[in-house]
C-alpha cells in the first residue's frame, strides 16, 4: 500500500489563494500543465453548502482508505472557497496518464447534468477561472495546454462534463491571466 502523502486541508478566497502560491516554491516536482475535473457525485445538489471540512477530510477517507491512493487531486473548488487537497509542490492521484505530470484540480459538481453558466455553477466557475489563471500565471504555463479530464486516453470518465466547453474556458482564463498582470502595463502619469 502506498505512503498516504498529508493533505494541506486550508481554504482559501481567489485573493488568499493567489498569495498562497507565491509563497511555494518546486525545487524537485514542477508540474507541466493542469487537468480540470468535476466531482460528477457529489453533485452541487447533493452539497448545499459546498464543501465543509468534514467533507475534506471524507474525501480523505475515500482516497487513502478506499482508494488505496497515495494522493487525491491537488485543489477542490466550490462555489465558495477553494480547498488544498494534496500540496501542489508534489504529483497527485487524478488522472491516469498525466499524474507525474500535472496538477488535477477538482470543481464541484456534475457538469454533464448540472449548468456552468448560472447559478452556483457560475459561482464555481468564476472561482476555477480565477484559479486556473493564477496557478497559470505563478508556474509560468499557457492556458492553452490546459487538459479536460476526458481528454486523457486511459480514463472512460466525460468528466467534467459536456457544460465545460474547453476553448471558451481557455480564452477566459486567458484574459483573467491578462488583468492580473496588466496592472504592471499602466502608465501612472
Ligand atoms: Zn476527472
Amino acid at each position: 500500500m502506498p505512503t498516504w502523502k498529508p493533505i494541506v486541508g486550508q481554504s482559501f478566497t481567489p485573493d488568499q489563494f493567489a498569495a498562497y502560491c507565491q509563497t511555494l516554491q518546486w525545487p524537485v516536482w514542477r508540474p507541466s500543465f493542469i487537468v480540470l475535473h468535476n466531482t460528477g457525485v457529489p453533485t452541487l445538489a447533493q452539497r448545499p453548502k459546498g464543501l465543509t471540512n468534514q467533507h475534506i477530510l471524507d474525501l480523505v477517507k475515500y482516497y487513502r482508505d478506499d482508494q488505496h491512493w497515495s494522493a487525491g487531486p491537488h485543489l477542490f473548488i466550490d462555489d465558495h472557497q477553494i480547498w488544498v487537497f494534496t500540496p501542489l509542490t508534489t504529483p497527485g492521484v487524478h488522472s491516469p496518464s498525466w499524474n507525474s505530470v500535472a496538477l488535477g484540480v477538482e470543481m464541484l459538481g456534475d457538469y454533464e447534468t448540472e449548468p456552468f453558466n448560472s447559478g452556483r455553477g457560475l459561482a464555481v466557475h468564476k472561482n476555477a477561472v480565477a484559479v486556473l489563471s493564477i496557478l497559470c500565471g505563478t508556474l509560468g504555463i499557457s492556458p492553452s495546454t490546459i487538459k479536460l479530464h476526458k481528454e486523457d486516453p486511459l480514463t472512460t470518465h466525460k468528466c467534467p462534463g459536456k457544460n465545460v466547453v474547453k476553448t471558451k474556458l481557455i480564452a477566459e482564463v486567458q484574459t483573467a491571466l491578462i488583468t492580473l498582470h496588466s496592472g504592471e502595463h499602466n502608465v501612472s502619469a
